[in-house]
């Protein structure tokens, strides 16, 4: 099993407001997305990298991450997550069976969940989520009003890394049309099971400043426990 990690990074990240793409910004001295792709190599699972990144720093990216990894590729990002996707994946070389598609900004995810991932694919599974239950009661409303409360103990808040036999993505990708917030939707559509792993509350995407915040914490106590 030779394993491909996508890293979308190409987002613009305008919910932080802080005028640079979101997978550059400095989180302790280093871009979230090097944050991001040093936690998914230390699983020790990944093979070959390829990033998505801002169209206009392909080159700086390219330059960030030289040296983490020995096979890395780097590629214009698009204009929307599955775009960027779908570009990388075409990216990947021929002697990748297995993709892990990981978000940038979930650049804390711990190591033990890119093996978690890699396990159930091992094991046979087409495509895999890590997931974690969910603290809120959701509700689906419709203007204005609530139209429904879905049960929370059947609920789960989907994380990266997403797992899958390369051949179930590229089939996802090519044939399933529409807008998709994460991976395994597409797969979904196609009709195939998705397995659930136990994700982690620190694989949280960074999406507003707060998060910001709650991920310079945990790096510091990492830093207090001498993790790497
Ligand atoms: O916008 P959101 O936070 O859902 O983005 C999730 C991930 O997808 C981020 O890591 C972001 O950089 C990436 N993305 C991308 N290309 C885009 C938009 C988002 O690679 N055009």
């Amino acid at each position: 099993m030779a394993i491909g990690l996508i890293v979308p990074a190409a987002g613009r990240g305008e919910r932080l407001g802080a005028g640079v793409p979101k997978a550059l910004l400095p989180l302790a001295g280093q871009p979230l997305l090097v944050h991001a792709v040093r936690g998914a190599l230390s699983s020790r699972v990944v093979d070959v990298v390829v990033v998505a990144a801002p169209a206009d720093r392909v080159d700086e990216v390219r330059g960030l991450l030289a040296g983490e990894a020995t096979e890395l590729r780097v590629v214009r990002g698009g204009a929307d997550r599955r775009e960027s996707v779908a570009r990388a994946l075409a990216e990947l070389p021929p002697e990748v069976d297995t993709v892990l598609v990981h978000d940038a900004a979930r650049c804390l995810t711990p190591p033990a969940v890119f093996a978690a991932v890699a396990a159930a694919l091992a094991g046979g599974a087409a495509a895999v989520v890590p997931a974690v239950p969910v603290a809120d009661t959701v509700k689906r409303v419709a203007d204005g009003v609530v139209v429904g409360t879905p049960d929370r103990d059947t609920l789960r808040a989907v994380q990266t890394p997403q797992g899958f036999r390369r051949d179930v993505l590229e089939q996802a990708h090519a044939t399933e049309p529409g807008a998709a917030t994460d991976d395994a939707g597409l797969v979904e559509r196609l009709g195939y099971q998705v397995s659930v792993v136990g994700g982690h509350e620190e694989a949280f995407k960074i999406t507003r400043s707060l998060d910001l915040v709650l991920a310079e914490a945990i790096l510091g106590r990492r830093a207090r426990a001498g993790a790497p």
